[in-house]
């Protein structure tokens, strides 16, 4: 199929090339590996990302001028539904809708000419260095220090919850370079080079017995100055800004309707005493639940792509988008588990650590635990529900 099937952006052509191109150009490799609710190696996803890049597709949200087509909210919010259903992963946001449009507004020329290309073409994985230890919700209580010495900054503490720090070529960090004024004030932006010397990994393994964060420790890291992004000082501005950037795809529609068609797949081909779980009362009336709340927020922030792409700027109400697409995912990993009943048991020990000789098993079944405790995440990552509550409450309500 030929690239600029994508140009149209009349919805139903525009979705029935994504369509053809995720059916054509997955990798079978990959495909099985998602089909199986299994973590991607880092190997199959630069594969896909080169592949995507290869077709024009991999940010096709940026500026033509940085690699991208311009595409709509609405554009990329079908791109990524038909790339769920059709089976293929979901993308790194880290690097593709974080730090490349921190870049494009915030970079010098310099940076911009020496990371966008490279972020473009699939080649480079970023990480995100913002938690430690003692600051996540209250980011601004952050520790890591930054200390200029000649035309370096040397970096000295450490970040947690660092998603797939173990695989990332770069990290964006966020350091303290001042102790005066607001502690929001005396914060900068860097771009760290993972090989740099004196950076340690520590990857951590969760319940789920996936290593999908990591620790990431910084003992006299020199980072040459051109790596500050922006002003000394001002690195708040441009850490608040991330979010910004993909604020729409918070919903996750497209996530979770992977996920609604992957518990249809279980109700239908699993029979307990002699009936379908999909005929079961209790599994009609929780599957029928979780479609309305899904149409639900899909209406939802169709209404917000609506505004955007009629000028709008959004506000904070879209926090809710958040809270309820993150919960929605929980609620379908849960309902999957219980469609599979004991067969949601991992398999063995192995399984659980993430072994790579742990037996496999040919369907979803022998990863829906594990899925379900790395949902727990989703209302954690990116703000907790309890903030995006307290959001809600005191800058849309008023309370
Ligand atoms: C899957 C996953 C991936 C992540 N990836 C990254 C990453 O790549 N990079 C990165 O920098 N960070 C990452 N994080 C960290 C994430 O941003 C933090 O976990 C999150 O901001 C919460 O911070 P915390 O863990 O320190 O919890 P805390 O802020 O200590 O919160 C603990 C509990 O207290 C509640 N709470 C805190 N403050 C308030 C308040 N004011 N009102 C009401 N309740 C409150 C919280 O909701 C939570 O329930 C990731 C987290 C997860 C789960």
């Amino acid at each position: 199929m030929r690239a600029d099937s994508f140009s149209t952006i009349d919805p139903d052509p525009f979705r029935q090339a994504v369509r053809q191109f995720v059916r054509e150009k997955l990798p079978s490799d990959l495909r099985k590996t998602i089909a199986r609710g299994q973590q991607p190696t880092p190997p199959q996803l630069m594969a896909w990302h080169e592949r995507l890049a290869a077709d024009g597709i991999l940010v096709p949200h940026w500026p033509a001028g940085w690699g991208g087509r311009g595409w709509t909210v609405a554009q990329q919010l079908i791109f990524d539904e038909e790339m769920a259903l059709g089976g293929a992963p979901e993308l790194n946001s880290i690097t593709f809708d974080m730090i490349g449009p921190v870049l494009m507004r915030f970079g010098s020329a310099a940076q911009q000419q020496r990371f966008l290309p490279a972020i473009a073409s699939g080649k480079q994985w970023w990480c995100q260095g913002y938690s430690e230890p003692n600051a996540g919700s209250d980011l601004a209580a952050l520790l890591t220090r930054a200390e200029r010495d000649g035309d370096h900054y040397v970096l000295e503490g450490s970040k947690i919850w660092t998603s797939y720090a173990q695989y990332a070529d770069w990290i964006f960090v966020l350091a303290r370079t001042s102790r005066a004024g607001r502690p929001q004030e005396g914060i900068s932006f860097f771009l760290v080079d993972m090989k740099t010397p004196g950076i340690t990994v520590r990857p951590i393994t969760g319940i789920h017995g996936w290593s999908v964060f990591c620790e990431v420790f910084f003992d006299k890291v020199r980072v040459p100055v051109q790596q500050l992004v922006g002003q000394e000082n001002q690195g708040w501005t441009i850490a608040k800004s991330l979010l910004e950037f993909e604020r729409l795809k918070l919903a996750r529609i497209a996530e979770n309707k992977r996920r609604m068609a992957r518990v249809r797949e279980i109700a239908v081909s699993r029979t307990r005493g002699g009936c379908r779980v999909a005929d079961m009362p209790w599994f009609r009336a929780r599957f029928a639940d979780l479609v309305s709340r899904l149409m639900a927020l899909e209406a939802h922030a169709g209404r917000f792509v609506a505004r955007q792409a009629a000028g709008e700027q959004l506000g904070p109400e879209v926090s809710m988008l958040k809270m309820r697409g993150s919960r929605l995912i929980q609620l379908w990993e849960e309902l999957m588990v219980d469609a599979l009943g004991p067969e949601a048991m991992p398999l063995s020990p192995q399984w659980l650590a993430g072994l790579p000789d742990a037996p496999a098993q040919d369907d979803l079944a022998g990863t829906a635990s594990s899925r379900r405790f790395l949902a727990r995440g989703y209302t954690i990552a990116g703000g907790t529900s309890e903030i995006q509550h307290n959001i809600i409450a005191k800058q849309v309500l008023a309370l």
